[in-house]
């Protein structure tokens, strides 16, 4: 290896280091190497895009509603302390996202799909549970290395329309692997149990949620946990808990 080479794998193994981290919630390594400042600010610019383009609700109902609910968990979750923004965007698929920077969108398709607010709050909870693993700084890190860029897609399997391409187009992918969808959901029913709200809830509300997939867009992501290995998943945890 001659000397510029020698430099570079040096350089490249330290990086990997310094960004390979124990996540103590997670249980796992973690590889990191994006800055939370920067990644914060791309966050911020997107949400801003997606404000101004993109149909939002005004329903004063519907946006309290998701600030209530949202600001429960955030502090069950021990994020009270930041402020979080909330948006609802007018879209019939039921589907939400979250950005690093503490930004929540859910779409209205979504509100008239949930049965009750403990069903909001598994849907935030799960996203919630997103930022906490830092699923978001993990994957661009992994595509800062090279990894593979995966597709944009709405949280739920659903294309998200205008959505996916103001994220797109900010760098933002909303698809996360299986590993992350399953660590968000039991981050997410900690989350709900913690702030009062019922965790068997979270399982009617995939449950719904299948039902719902089934009659519109076909389930196209490998890296998707299929709707019955993440209920299956969820009731073993929730039962392990003794959470009803
Ligand atoms: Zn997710």
């Amino acid at each position: 290896m001659n000397s510029s080479r020698l430099a570079l794998a040096a350089a490249l193994s330290a990086l990997t280091l310094s960004g390979c981290a124990y996540n103590e919630t997670l249980g796992r390594n973690q590889l990191v190497i994006v800055d939370d400042a920067s990644l914060n600010r791309q966050a911020d610019a997107a949400w801003a895009e997606a404000l101004r383009t993109q149909p939002v609700s005004r329903d004063a109902a519907l946006n309290t509603r998701v600030r209530r609910v949202g600001d429960r968990i955030v502090r069950a979750a021990g994020l009270g302390d930041s402020n979080w923004e909330y948006a609802v965007f007018v879209s019939d698929s039921p589907n939400a996202f979250v950005l690093p920077s503490h930004k929540i969108g859910v779409s209205t398709g979504l509100l008239a799909l949930v049965r009750n607010d403990d069903q909001l709050a598994t849907v935030i909870g799960h996203e919630v549970g997103h930022v906490v693993a830092r699923h978001g700084a993990e994957r661009a890190s992994s595509n800062a290395l090279g990894g593979l860029v995966q597709g944009v897609a709405g949280e739920y399997g659903q294309t998200a329309g205008g959505l996916a391409g103001v994220f797109t187009q900010y760098g933002f992918l909303l698809r996360y692997s299986r590993r992350d969808e399953l660590e968000a959901d039991r981050l997410g029913v900690d989350y709900l149990a913690a702030a009062g709200f019922k965790p068997s809830e979270a399982v009617a509300l995939w449950r719904l949620m299948a039902a719902q997939r089934q009659t519109s867009v076909p389930e196209f992501a490998s890296t998707h946990p299929s709707d019955a290995s993440r209920i299956a998943a969820l009731e073993q945890y929730i039962a392990s808990r003794g959470w009803n």
